[in-house]
């Protein structure tokens, strides 16, 4: 057990995380007491307790900006935890999800390479390696988005929130379809009337990419998703459309009638989600289909025309070590998929994994240690690369095994657009479906809504409610709730 005190609320998220990244398997406490003299104060059970207190003059730390004060802490941080674990992280003491939105902010106003190099890696300890990864990202990302309209255009998330089973790692809102099938069509009732209303306040603006995800939306009837495209269609112009993508995901939700069905609609990009080819993994994580099933399905696909297929890995899962990996990416590699992803597993809060791992009846077996993850990490970069696929988004999770991050990789030409607009922030994103949540992007900062320090934003997020029978039930809000900032 640990415990973390801070003077002030600034310091609390990156303290935490860093902390968690340091010591991922140690409960730590955390509270704020105002009267402490130093910023940040760690007890721990074993070790002697520490502290950063930030050094210098009184009146030059009076002048130093909240921001300031809090990079100079976590750095401080992040220095004692390293000399205290002897141990350093790839991504330095960096906290957040997204670190190629800050060397893109750095390409935009103009700075050169070599100084945004050495920015990263003495401001933040980011290794060389990944401050490099990062940089070719953050340019890739740049050209991609070149080719949208950030203020006139936007993109579309539509949410189904059913799967076939529930995979024991998944934190995202989604519920077995078999115990759902009476309800599909109520839910797509209401998903459609959301569609619209977002449609009809959208005319003047321009559809960028649309993104089909859960969930596995594979998991409706092929009827259902015909209903879903024709409606689309209808309500929606398609002339500035770059990308329709759907994450079908799960093969055992895939059929050939629906992927006509997806074919016919025109949709360019699908998602075939092996997450490894270890059936042992596959079933014990609760996936209820097999390697075989994976590779069927890619086929199928192939043969009905689709040509930008991007495929899921995930590095970590319970009981997996570098060989099962290496075995994986062969097979995979032999099915030469346009685009990659590869996850470090994020073990989250809400994770049947995690409630089986708090309560003492988790997995027993070998846990993939940071070792195991470099290796099979670095087997994932070089695999792609022999597939000609080059890295072109990422980001990090929190709870991540081993502080990694993950990478999408792909053809030039067939990267997800999308991918990127979800991390980069750029552009609006308007969802639709349960637990879909609306990102919109305004064009100057205003006061965070319900924010009590009247915190400045230009993110406006608008969530939808989780539950399906809520979403069917409340849908008339969940259209009222976007109509407060869609498009004003
Ligand atoms: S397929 Fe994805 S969304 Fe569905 S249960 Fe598994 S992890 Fe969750």
């Amino acid at each position: 057990m640990m415990k973390l005190t801070c003077n002030d609320t600034l310091y609390t998220y990156d303290a935490y995380h860093l902390l968690k990244a340091f010591y991922p398997d140690e409960e730590i406490e955390q509270q704020v007491d105002e009267e402490q003299e130093s910023q940040i104060r760690i007890e721990s059970d074993c070790d002697s307790c520490f502290c950063v207190t930030l050094a210098g003059e009184k009146t030059e730390l009076l002048q130093m900006d909240r921001g300031e004060k809090k990079h100079l802490a976590v750095r401080s941080l992040y220095e004692k935890l390293c000399r205290a674990t002897k141990k350093s992280l790839p991504w330095g003491s960096l906290t957040g999800v997204r670190p190629t939105k800050m060397l893109m902010q750095k390409l935009e106003e103009g700075v050169p390479d070599d100084r945004i190099l050495d920015w990263i890696t003495k401001e933040h300890f980011v290794s060389g390696e990944k401050a490099k990864l990062g940089l070719d990202i953050a340019k890739r990302e740049k050209r991609l988005l070149s080719r949208l309209d950030y203020e006139n255009g936007y993109s579309l998330y539509i949410g189904i929130p059913f799967c076939p089973t529930t995979c024991s790692y998944c934190s995202f809102t989604s519920y077995p379809i078999s115990q759902y099938l009476e309800k599909t069509d109520a839910y797509l009732e209401a998903l459609c009337k959301e569609l619209s209303y977002i449609a009809a306040v959208s005319r003047e603006k321009k559809l960028n990419t649309i993104y089909l995800g859960g969930g596995t939306p594979t998991s409706l009837r092929a009827d259902q998703l015909d209903r879903l495209f024709t409606h689309l269609e209808k309500q929606f112009s398609y002339e500035h459309l770059l990308e329709l993508t759907v994450e079908a995901g799960r093969p055992d939700s895939i059929t050939r009638e629906k992927l006509k069905v997806l074919k016919r609609h025109g949709i360019g990009r699908i998602s075939v989600n092996p997450q490894t080819m270890q059936q042992k993994t596959l079933d014990l994580v609760g996936r209820r289909h097999t390697v075989e099933d994976v590779i069927t399905t890619f086929r199928v696909a192939r043969e009905l025309g689709f040509d930008n297929i991007n495929m899921d890995l995930i590095a970590g899962l319970p009981g997996e070590t570098p060989e099962d990996m290496e075995d994986t990416l062969t097979k995979v590699q032999a099915l030469g998929p346009d685009s990659l992803t590869v996850h470090a597993l994020a073990i989250k809060r809400a994770s049947r994994l995690r409630q089986e791992q708090r309560s003492g009846e988790g997995f027993t077996g070998h846990t993939a240690s940071a070792g195991d993850l470099t290796a099979m990490i670095d087997a994932a970069y070089r695999c792609a690369g022999e597939m000609g696929l080059v890295p072109y988004y990422l980001y990090r999770q929190k709870n991540m095994a081993g502080n990694f991050e993950n990478v999408g990789y792909a053809e030039v030409d067939k990267a997800g657009i999308y991918n990127i607009l979800i991390m980069e922030e750029k552009q609006s994103i308007v969802a639709a479906g349960a637990g879909a949540s609306t990102k919109i992007v305004l064009p100057k900062a205003v006061e965070m809504p319900g924010s009590k320090k009247h915190k400045m934003t230009n993110l406006i997020r608008i969530e939808n409610v989780k539950q399906v029978d809520e979403y069917i039930a409340r849908i008339d809000e969940m259209i009222e709730r976007k109509g407060e900032w869609l498009w004003h």
